[in-house]
């Protein structure tokens, strides 16, 4: 970048910065960044919901957790309907709705999970007791 002012060319400045191993993230302090790192949610060691075992981002329904069956038919839910284009049929025509045996799912929706409490996350964390690798 080359910045133009008061009539001389400036270039840009170098500066020092330090990037997170985990996330990518640039600070300019090191100290900065020695705090970012030891609690970055990429960072096994902060013990956040993105590095444990039991966060799911899976499909939930009055705060339970859907079964594999009910995800892969969630799969067809767009645009608030279950309308789909159904690959198998010959005629290539719009699968109309949703079969009535899985209406139930209309409300269900892709949430963060956690497997360990059994409950939706509404707010990552880090340093959780349950954390597990
Ligand atoms: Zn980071």
């Amino acid at each position: 970048m080359l910045l133009l002012s008061g009539g001389k060319n400036k270039i840009m400045k170098r500066v020092k910065a330090y990037g997170c191993e985990f996330c990518k993230k640039l600070l300019y302090s090191y100290s900065g960044m020695k705090a970012h790192e030891d609690k970055c949610f990429k960072n096994p060691k902060s013990k956040s919901c993105l590095t444990c075992k039991n966060f799911n981002f899976t499909g939930v329904l009055n705060g339970n957790k859907l079964s594999p069956n009910e995800v892969e038919i969630l799969k067809f839910k767009t645009e608030g309907t279950f309308k789909m284009q159904w690959d198998g049929d010959p005629d290539g025509i719009d699968y109309p709705v949703l079969n009535d045996e899985f209406k139930y799912l209309y409300d269900a929706e892709m949430q963060n999970f956690c497997d360990a409490d059994s409950k939706i996350l509404t707010k990552l964390k880090t340093r959780c007791e349950k954390w597990e690798g």
